[in-house]
């Protein structure tokens, strides 16, 4: 029997792409879909959901897009997912759901599960499908803060059950990190809009530019709404602490991304200004650097370097993002870490020194030691700083009882809630930078343990 391959989804052209902003990945045509939904076994066990954190039916959607009914495909994966065309973008797959299929390493690989979710929730917005409005309305009133993905699933949740749902966003647009984070050429804005304008139509009110702990604060919530959801993210950059760092030049990568996605600094008339760098110095390899470094790329720099002092194989960006990276140009200096940025008022390089790889440390992962004496300058005119973000502690200075990590992540229990009484919290805000997924299932459960508690109280 002939194994048929995985397939690939068609992308832009790199030397092309590298100077555009539009969608890097242009999906699956109908066709090619077809061959890929085909390869599905259909396995009554389904290991794929088990790696999937919302369980997804993934068979079970991906036999609708068999039968020729995308929007069928598309409502099952609404049932547990209500971001599908995100996650079909941004999710991890390969560590996830792809990981777990059988094929994976004797029958021509993976089945491309992210993509056909794309595939069929792209026909959903297409189609402008309109999502079921609840029957009954529901005395329960519901403060969500923040509209990131953890807020946007569980204002979601809350109102397809007819509770009144109300999102608090700091920033003038919603969206999180899907508007202010993720570049445009790897999740088109449009779609973050669409799935918010979807929530509009079930009722989710939403207050923009209002930041609670400042303009509000959680107990005059607490005063009219039953249940405050904080999905607030963790958004606070962590800088290394080495000499030169607030040297004209450098950005944290939240600030710099946030000044091209979200106020479209690449834009002659933009208010917001951004500079563009030359040879562009970007330090980490996870997502958030991979998008630095393609968007300095986009904005016309003429080389772009990520500086990571681990190996390839430590990188935590997902494989598609490296190799996306790579194509398109960015050189990338491994078992590398500053230790200065040189320059007087401006930036005129970064002065690094080689690593070699030593004993696992406590994340597993082997821990980069220096080489003594191995120092050397990379001449730049940018550097991006991309090593890690922590929660704002602005709602928990504002908030004393809200207990916190030595991180500075909000504490929870099982169901989500925290050290105060009908404050449920969620996504990154409490785990730590982490996935988009992850983030949604969060929200979702806080919601449904409302709901739940709601029902014992009627
Ligand atoms: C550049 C970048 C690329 C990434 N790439 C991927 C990827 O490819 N795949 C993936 O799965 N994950 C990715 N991630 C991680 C993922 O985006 C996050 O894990 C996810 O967005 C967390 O969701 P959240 O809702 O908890 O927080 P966020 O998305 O951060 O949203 C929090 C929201 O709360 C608002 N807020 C904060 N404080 C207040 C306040 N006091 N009052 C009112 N509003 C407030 C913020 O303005 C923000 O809009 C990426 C992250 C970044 C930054």
């Amino acid at each position: 029997m002939k194994i048929v391959e995985r397939q690939r989804v068609n992308e832009q052209d790199s030397v092309i792409r590298s100077k555009n902003f539009e969608e890097v990945s242009l999906g699956f045509d109908e066709e090619t879909m077809l061959i890929e939904a085909e390869r599905c076994l259909g396995c009554k066990t389904a290991p794929c959901e088990k790696g999937c954190p919302v369980g997804v039916k993934i068979p079970d959607f991906i036999k609708a897009l068999k039968d020729g009914d995308p929007l069928k495909a598309n409502e099952i994966i609404k049932e547990t997912n209500s971001l599908p065309a995100v996650c079909g973008r941004v999710c991890p797959q390969e560590i996830q759901c792809e990981q777990l299929c059988v094929r994976k390493n004797k029958l021509g690989g993976s089945v491309a599960i992210g993509a056909l979710e794309r595939y069929a929730a792209d026909a959903a917005l297409k189609a402008n499908v309109k999502p079921v409005k609840p029957t009954k309305k529901l005395d329960l009133k519901v403060a969500v803060v923040g509209s990131g993905p953890a807020g946007l699933s569980c204002a979601g949740e809350l109102a397809m059950n007819g509770a009144q749902v109300t999102v608090f966003e700091a920033f003038h647009k919603a969206g999180g990190v899907l508007v202010y984070g993720i570049p445009e050429f790897r999740l088109p804005k449009s779609i973050v809009e669409k799935e918010i304008d979807s929530l509009k139509e079930l009722g989710v009110k939403f207050k923009l530019n209002t930041v609670i702990g400042k303009t509000f604060y959680l107990e005059e919530l607490l005063d009219e709404y039953d249940y405050v959801f904080i999905g607030s993210g963790a958004g606070l950059p962590v800088f290394m602490n080495i000499k030169g760092e607030n040297l004209n030049g450098v950005y944290s990568a939240n600030e710099f991304l946030t000044r091209v996605n979200l106020m479209k600094a690449y834009k002659e008339d933009s208010v917001t200004p951004i500079q563009r760098g030359n040879v562009v110095a970007v330090v980490g390899a996870g997502n958030v650097a991979m998008d630095a470094a393609r968007t300095a790329l986009r904005l016309g720099a003429q080389k772009v370097y990520i500086v990571y002092r681990r190996s390839r194989q430590e990188m935590p960006a997902r494989e598609d993002e490296i190799e996306h990276a790579e194509q398109e140009g960015i050189e990338f200096r491994l078992l590398t870490n500053p230790v200065e940025i040189l320059g007087k008022e401006k930036v005129e390089g970064i002065r690094c020194i080689k690593m070699e790889l030593g004993e696992p440390d406590q994340s597993g992962r082997r821990r980069p030691v220096p080489i003594q004496g191995s120092e050397y300058d990379l001449p730049c005119d940018q550097v991006i700083m991309s090593i890690g973000t922590s929660p704002n502690p602005l709602i928990k200075n504002s908030a004393k009882e809200l207990k916190t990590s030595k991180w500075g992540t909000l504490e929870v229990d099982d169901n989500l809630l925290t050290s105060i009484d009908r404050v449920y919290a969620g996504g990154d805000a409490v785990t730590g930078s982490a996935t988009v997924i992850l983030a949604m299932g969060a929200g979702r459960k806080a919601a449904r343990h409302m709901l739940q508690k709601y029902a014992e109280r009627e």
